[in-house]
């Protein structure tokens, strides 16, 4: 007889097999049982044939692994716990001393922040390239380059690249190049296939997604995922993965699993109203300029256009205004402290619409060419209504005069 304090934690109660139901299991586990020894010393699971370790995977994990890499097109998905820390794993796994790597002008500003600390203090040197420009690209890759970073869109000031140009100058000059796909989620285009028809298998050969933001929705998640096409690519960044020691809590996994059904139609939502803020913000006297890759005289429009289905693919969530260079930075924080709807944070992807002004001459070497000066304001579209964000601008606007 076993004392009842053992059978709590032995219990002999097996519940039946075969339980079906919508959602994915969570499940929670450091340690995972062999039945064996021998089983404890034959089991692999890199290839997520078994389990060994919480760290290495559960089945929740695996699953959402897997619907991460159908929804990027890629046949290969390592989770991380938040979207910097995707592109933390790429750098460091890719990378070592004396190595160098190139990421757009308009980068996530971390992604720089990690060259310019982290990265550089390993000796890996860093060089920033404009995305409007392939020659400026192809021009910067030298024997030492290992790395190339793309954005499409650009962060903040939202220029779409000719992703397909610097796809092919990365494979030309035999580079490995990933993008920061946060923006398109998937949904957009298709980064591991840019050209279905015409040549079939173009894409990136990493795709880094903050799932923070559409796969999430609700602006209570933090993670990430590094999607790959080539096994040996992905088992480089899964062993670097591993030695780190970096996982996701499995309530975390349960949430975006539970989020994916409905990201395609909260994109399309997200989609239809920013269009439709950023086309009547064009006709306001106070923005000398509104970047959104769908209006037409916006930096990149027919690249987008071409790349993301003529409109069809989508174009998030995202614009931002340029504030006529008339309007001090005390009269753009009252424009933006006025806002009701639109709340001061950082991230989206969430219901609620978001605002964030900027100071792009400290983020930019130089001011963009194609940019007019004044102070750029980025908004996140949330879920709200159409009328009532722009109602929300249209007040706000008040407190600039
Ligand atoms: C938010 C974001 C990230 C980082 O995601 P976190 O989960 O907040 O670390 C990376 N890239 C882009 C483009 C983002 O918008």
């Amino acid at each position: 007889m076993t004392h009842p304090v053992t059978d709590l934690i032995h219990h002999p109660y097996v519940a039946p097999s075969g339980f079906d139901a919508p959602q994915p299991a969570v499940h929670k586990a450091s340690t995972v049982f062999f039945p064996s020894v021998a089983a404890m010393r034959s089991r692999e699971w890199k290839d997520k044939s078994a389990y060994t370790y919480g760290l290495h995977g559960t089945p929740t994990t695996y699953a959402l692994e897997e619907r991460l890499s159908t929804l990027e097109g890629g046949r290969q998905c390592i989770l991380v716990p938040s979207g910097l820390a995707a592109l933390a794993t790429v750098a460091m796994s890719l990378l070592k001393t004396g190595d160098a790597m190139l990421i757009p002008d308009n980068v996530y500003s971390p992604n720089k922040a990690l060259a310019e600390g982290e990265l550089a203090a390993w000796g890996i040197s860093h060089q920033t390239y404009n995305p409007m420009d392939p020659g400026d690209l192809e021009s910067k890759i030298s024997p030492a380059t290992r790395l190339v970073w793309v954005e499409a869109a650009g962060s903040v000031t939202l220029e779409f690249p000719d992703l397909v140009a610097l796809v092919q100058i990365c494979k030309r000059k035999k580079v490995l190049v990933a993008l920061d796909n946060t923006w398109g989620a998937g949904l957009a285009f298709a980064p591991f296939d840019l050209l279905p028809t015409i040549q079939p298998g173009l894409g990136v050969d990493i795709s880094a997604h903050a799932l923070t933001k559409y796969p999430s929705g609700g602006g209570d998640v933090l993670m990430g995922s590094v999607t790959t096409r080539d096994q040996d690519l992905h088992l480089r960044l899964k062993l670097t993965h591993m030695r780190l020691g970096l996982g996701v809590g499995a309530n975390d996994a349960e949430l975006i699993l539970r989020a994916l059904p409905s990201m395609d139609l909260r994109y399309r939502a997200h989609d239809e109203v920013t269009r439709a803020l950023a086309q009547w913000c064009q006709g306001q006297t106070e923005f000398v300029q509104v970047l959104h890759p769908a209006l037409e005289d916006s930096p990149g429009h027919r690249h987008w256009r071409a790349l993301c289905k003529n409109g069809a693919g989508g174009a998030a969530g995202l614009f931002s205004v340029v504030l006529d260079a008339r309007f001090n930075r005390d009269q753009v924080d009252a424009f933006c402290d006025a806002l009701q709807l639109f709340r001061l944070g950082y991230s989206w992807g969430g219901p609620i619409s978001l605002v964030v002004p900027y100071d792009l001459t400290s983020m930019r070497k130089q001011w963009p060419v194609h940019l007019q000066r004044g102070t750029v304001v980025r908004f996140a579209v949330g879920l709200e209504a159409f009328e009532d964000l722009r109602q929300d601008i249209s007040q706000a606007l008040q407190a600039l005069h």
